[in-house]
């Protein structure tokens, strides 16, 4: 078992107080705190190795480059992929599902065609793929889920037709934490002969991802959301995928060359990286990934499901709580209402005891509808997180519940 206390040293914001009170920090879900080694990085290479990328010959443009390309593979690596011309850098899940959904529909998509997703997606992967289907005349259906939380896998197999083009799930939901089986998922589309994209934001920062044994054509993850800086994140697709589909934003560094009669594209993963990337935060999300490494992966997944079953009994304790997402194969997320009391005067109360939860809709408005409910109080591990922040969360929710 891994050694929280110890870890919580490696994130100088942990040991912030606000309003008084030891910061409490269990909204992991939205984003996770920095540790040490990943701001240092971002310092130490705007102090030593700030130019600009892939088109200098000077040194420091050379030393950036390598440091940059010295991500990527690191990124392969860390997903077992297996070249690192499939791992295309981009600003996060969002611009990763944005990429597939526009690039995809224009290549492999007529109208008429259908595009599979699931109740439980964040909006990043619905609202993409309708404003594809506006344009395209495409049709989107969606995977039902049991009041567990859990994806109807004879439903999913329904849905396809010969007009299905492709599926795009979440590997964990960011609200009910269902870690959805994945794998059987894509076997089902790729029974049926689809690709699969994978809306993995909420997977990578909490267990092992292997994409070659998922077999998933299209992975995403965001870095942020992994310990690594903001404003970076991963596309993974298979080469042969990737080769076929056209460039989703066009300008600097995506060409091999360009004249006013015709413009060639530039190879993978160029192709799909218009424009000067963010070489600072490859690096840094680079760093962020050897850090989860050394602690293990496995050894994250098994601590957070630990607290998660602490949690999970001690809020079930509380009187009227009612837990939104109780499938048994869950990761470290608790979103629930207590009573008829609101989620945002809850989540400012228990601010000012210095615990930092979410509330509202979580970016799933669609998922809200089908729970019947207009938002809820998330609450969202890391490893950071210990037993007695549970224990300091439960007392206060006692307290906030008497008070409201
Ligand atoms: N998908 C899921 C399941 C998420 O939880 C989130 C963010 O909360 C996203 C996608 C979007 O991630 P980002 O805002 O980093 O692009």
């Amino acid at each position: 078992m891994l050694d929280a206390q110890t870890l919580r040293k490696d994130f100088p914001i942990l040991s912030h107080q606000v309003y008084g009170k030891p910061l409490i920090y269990f909204d992991n879900s939205a984003t996770t705190q920095k540790p040490r080694c990943v701001i240092e990085k971002i310092e130490n290479s705007y102090y030593n190795v700030n130019a600009n990328i892939h088109r200098g010959v000077h040194f420091l443009s050379q030393a950036a480059t390598e440091a940059h390309e010295e991500a990527r593979q690191a990124i392969q690596q860390f997903l077992n992929a297996r070249s690192s011309n499939e791992i295309i850098f981009t600003r996060g899940t969002t611009e990763s599902i944005n990429l597939i959904a526009s690039s995809f529909t224009d290549e492999c998509v007529s109208p008429g065609d259908e595009i599979i997703v699931s109740v439980m997606e964040h909006h990043s992967n619905i609202v993409p793929w309708q404003i594809e289907a506006a344009k395209k005349d495409i049709s989107i259906k969606v995977i039902p889920m049991n009041d567990n939380g859990e994806l109807l896998l004879d439903e999913y197999e329904k849905l396809f037709s010969n007009k299905t083009k492709l599926v795009s799930v979440a590997h964990v939901s960011n609200v009910l934490g269902t870690i959805n089986p994945i794998k059987e998922i894509i076997r089902i589309a790729h029974e049926h002969d689809v690709p699969v994209m994978v809306d993995g934001a909420q997977a990578v920062p909490h267990m092992k991802v292997d994409v070659q044994d998922l077999d998933a054509e299209f992975y995403a993850f965001s870095g942020h959301k992994i310990y690594g800086p903001t404003g970076i994140g991963v596309l993974y697709g298979k080469e042969e995928w990737l080769e076929k589909l056209p460039p989703y934003q066009g300008g600097g560094e995506m060409i091999s060359s360009v004249s006013f009669e015709k413009t060639v594209f530039n190879e993978l993963p160029f192709k799909f990286e218009a424009g000067t990337p963010d070489f600072i935060g490859s690096t840094a999300l680079a760093e962020a990934l050897r850090y989860v490494e050394n602690i293990g992966m496995d050894n994250i997944a098994a601590y957070e499901n630990d607290l998660l079953d602490y949690a999970t009994r001690r809020l079930e304790t509380i009187d009227g709580v009612r837990i939104f997402g109780k499938a048994p194969n869950k990761g470290a997320v608790l979103s629930f209402l207590v009573g008829n009391i609101h989620h945002y005067d809850m989540g400012m109360l228990l601010d000012r005891l210095g615990i930092a939860v979410r509330t509202g809709h979580h970016c799933a408005q669609p998922l809200m509808q089908r729970l019947g409910i207009e938002g809820a109080i998330r609450a969202s591990f890391s490893f950071y997180n210990t037993h007695d922040e549970v224990d300091v969360f439960i007392d206060g929710l006692k307290r906030v519940i008497q008070m409201l």
